[in-house]
């Protein structure tokens, strides 16, 4: 081993929840570590083009999410890189957020210096080692300088993939209970060219094409934000493509889209072959689905691909099982929980493993459910936490705690939650929650 670099709270993986945890942990005055195996941070949202993030509201519009997700919303607006929370035109959810990648990797990295943090980028965890057979010692990375240990007195797993959890040997759970079949893969790019108000007025002219929720009456106000349908000219190409609708969203530049359509299915995002065919696959998708806007789509005419994703964006992969798994039936009634750290309002939109549709459940009661701190918290490793897309749900709970919005939140709280075990000596599973709750809040948490 090269060399051991000594931490209290080690955060692998930079996306999303990553970038939250390491920021909350730093914060609370621990020595924090941020591993990432890429050169830059952001995880699904840069490397796989993720965008816009969806959503910090309700579907009536009351805001659930703080804390450091919208501290983030709020430094990028002040650098001219989002337009903050925006109406979304398609109506699916009340609002969802633009941002602008390129900021958003330099912004974040300027907060996790401000909080303290160490960032190890280029670095890839592939081994954890055990001090006992309930605890993490440490985790080896491997980069340009060689094998380095990083050792720590609480892990947190942001990797999306529950990568720690399962090199530790924790309980892992993955797919559909009934055969492990997890949500399809897209490869996600951008086009630029793109005359959006000849696709405003086509949808205004055309509103029996577009999704039914889509807010017509108040469009011609709106800017454009998310397009849904195009049900016919997607029906008559005939592509060989599993899906039923042109999606895209607008931004970051005026006359640019992100559009997210290819599906990959049937392949296990944690295995390496399933993984190289899944890059081939969504490449040659992104090809066809391009020539279709072009040819066939009003506004596309002189479109071109601007940008395509680093890597195939992945929607599902492994969880760990943890003290509580949170289920459907919480979701939907919007259940309250004693623990809750995080709440969201995101409907559970689970993109079918084998067919060509969306899955769609909305969330009853206040129109948010909440997050409970047991699940993130692993079942039989002690001083291990999740949070983002590998915290402890079922997959038709993932289909909600998954989005940006919500990992930003878990991995508010996770951070939070190991920093403050650190220094208060407390085991996680002897953490005051409530105390955790009134920290959380006081960062602008919304519990
Ligand atoms: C196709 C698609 C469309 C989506 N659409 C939306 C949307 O419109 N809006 C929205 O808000 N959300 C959307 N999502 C969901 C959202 O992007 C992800 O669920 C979210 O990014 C998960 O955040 P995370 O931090 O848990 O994991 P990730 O974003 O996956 O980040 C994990 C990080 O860990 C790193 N890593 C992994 N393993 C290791 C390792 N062993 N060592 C070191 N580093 C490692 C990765 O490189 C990565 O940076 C979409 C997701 C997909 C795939």
């Amino acid at each position: 081993m090269n060399r051991i670099i000594e931490a209290d709270v080690v955060v692998v993986g930079a996306g999303p929840a990553g970038v939250s945890a390491a920021i909350a942990a730093g914060r609370t005055g621990a020595r924090t570590v941020l591993i990432e195996r890429y050169g830059f941070i952001g995880g699904m949202s840069t490397a796989a083009l993720v965008y816009p993030w969806m959503t910090y509201h309700t579907s009536d519009g009351k805001q659930v999410i703080g804390g450091i997700a919208q501290e983030i919303v709020e430094r990028l607006q002040a650098l001219g890189a989002s337009p903050g929370h925006v109406r979304d035109t398609c109506g699916f959810v009340h609002t969802v957020t633009p941002y602008h990648p390129e900021v958003y990797k330099v912004l974040a990295v300027d907060m996790l210096k401000e909080a303290g943090v160490k960032l190890l980028l280029h670095s890839f965890v592939d081994e954890v080692r055990k001090s006992e057979d309930d605890r993490i010692s440490s985790v080896i990375l491997t980069s340009k300088s060689g094998r380095i240990e990083v050792a720590g007195k609480v892990f947190v797993d942001t990797t999306g993939d529950a990568d720690i959890a399962y090199l530790s040997g924790a309980h892992c759970l993955k797919g559909r209970d009934q055969d492990e079949a997890t949500q399809p893969m897209t490869m996600k790019f951008r086009m630029r060219n793109v005359d959006l108000e000849v696709v405003k007025q086509y949808m205004l002219e055309h509103p029996e094409e577009f999704y039914p929720k889509t807010p017509i009456a108040e469009l011609p106000e709106l800017p454009l934000t998310a397009v849904q349908g195009f049900y016919k000219h997607w029906k008559q190409a005939e592509l060989p493509i599993n899906r039923d609708q042109v999606l895209f969203f607008t931004g970051p530049e005026s006359d640019e889209v992100l559009v997210n359509m290819t599906r990959v299915q049937g392949l296990d995002g944690t295995k390496m072959e399933d993984l190289t065919e899944a890059e081939e696959q969504g490449r040659k998708q992104v090809l066809m689905v391009a020539d279709f806007m072009r040819k066939e789509l009003p506004g596309f005419e002189s479109a071109v691909i601007s940008q395509v994703g680093a890597q195939i964006g992945i929607r599902e992969t492994r969880r760990i099982e943890g003290v509580y798994t949170l289920e459907m039936d919480d979701v939907v009634a919007g259940r309250r929980f004693e623990d809750c750290i995080a709440r969201s309002g995101y409907p559970i939109d689970v993109h079918s493993p084998k067919g060509g549709d969306v899955i769609v459940s909305w969330v009853e009661g206040d129109g948010a459910y909440d997050i409970p701190f047991r699940s993130l918290q692993s079942r039989n490793i002690s001083n291990l936490l999740a949070a983002g897309r590998c915290i402890s749900t079922s997959h038709e709970a993932l289909g909600t705690t998954r989005l940006t919005p919500s990992c930003m939140a878990t991995g508010h709280a996770a951070g939070t939650a190991a920093g403050l075990a650190v220094l208060q000596g407390t085991e996680l599973r002897d953490l005051n929650v409530q105390g955790l709750q009134q920290a959380l809040v006081e960062q602008g948490a919304l519990l």
